[in-house]
């Protein structure tokens, strides 16, 4: 596995075939030369927070962010291409952008002029729905993906070392703002962080994800581990098997599950 970390050098990218999403043409709201997040989770894709890139450039603007996005349209329509998903994704978390609801508004609007069958979807880890707006932009889009790694404050802290203190009650209490309308995507690993063993897949860990998932009653609940370098050097992915018994779990409860 290559052991550098990755960031996304353009706005719009791809378009990418995914298990989850299908054709999928990325949309990237942070920076080009670094990442910008409020969490810097241990396995994060795109390095640790704060360490890469030598100058955080400011958000890409809402204007560029519909011109890229309008060209790329037009040039899959001219390959007769239909992407499934336009999905907000990229170099950290898409709902910092202070204009993420008026992007999300742009996104429709270009989404029901070229490829109205394209679904909508926004993967952010859920720490940004106090803002109305951004809540409300939420809830626009077709498909909500929302972040839940852990069962227990401690494991929320370690594994995703969110920068606000309000902890991991607060934030599941942010997923329940969709009335069971969204998806979780929940990252299962093991491995050595800061000097300190961590893994999530243990009986008890799963067993207290799960009492949060009954909580949040999520549509359907995406379970994936590591395929790409990390920020932490010291994790391993799961195996298979092992999430195939934590998607039974969620299984047993009635909720439909993907595995990736
Ligand atoms: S929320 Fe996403 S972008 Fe932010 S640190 Fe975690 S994995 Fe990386």
């Amino acid at each position: 596995m290559n052991t550098e970390t990755f960031l996304f050098d353009k706005i719009v990218f791809g378009p990418i075939k995914s298990r989850r999403l299908g054709l999928s043409l990325g949309i990237n709201l942070l920076p080009l030369d670094s990442k910008l997040c409020n969490y810097n989770c241990i396995y994060c894709e795109c390095g640790w927070t704060g360490i890469k890139g030598k100058s955080a450039q400011a958000f890409n603007s809402r204007k560029d962010v519909k011109n890229d996005l309008e060209e790329a349209l037009i040039e899959l329509k001219s390959k007769n291409i239909t992407p499934d998903a336009i999905t907000f994704a990229g170099n950290g978390e898409p709902t910092m952008h202070p204009h993420f609801s008026e992007i999300i508004d742009d996104t429709i609007e270009l989404r029901n002029k070229h490829f109205p069958g394209t679904k909508i979807v926004v993967l952010t880890n859920a720490t940004m729905l106090n803002r109305k707006p951004v809540l409300e932009a939420l809830k626009k889009a077709d498909l909500r993906i929302l972040k839940l790694d852990a069962g227990t404050e401690e494991l929320y802290q370690k594994i995703n070392q969110p920068h606000s203190k309000k902890g991991l009650s607060y934030a599941v209490e942010q997923l329940q703002h969709f009335d069971g309308d969204l998806t979780v995507q929940s990252m299962f690993l093991k491995g050595m962080s800061d000097g300190v063993f961590i893994d999530n897949t243990t009986d008890e860990n799963v067993n207290a994800w799960l009492e949060l998932i009954k909580k949040i009653k999520p549509k359907q609940v995406m379970l994936y581990s590591i395929n790409r370098a990390t920020a932490g050097q010291g994790l391993e992915a799961i195996s298979n098997e092992k999430l195939k018994e934590i998607e039974l779990k969620v299984k047993e409860l009635g909720i439909e599950t993907m595995v990736s």
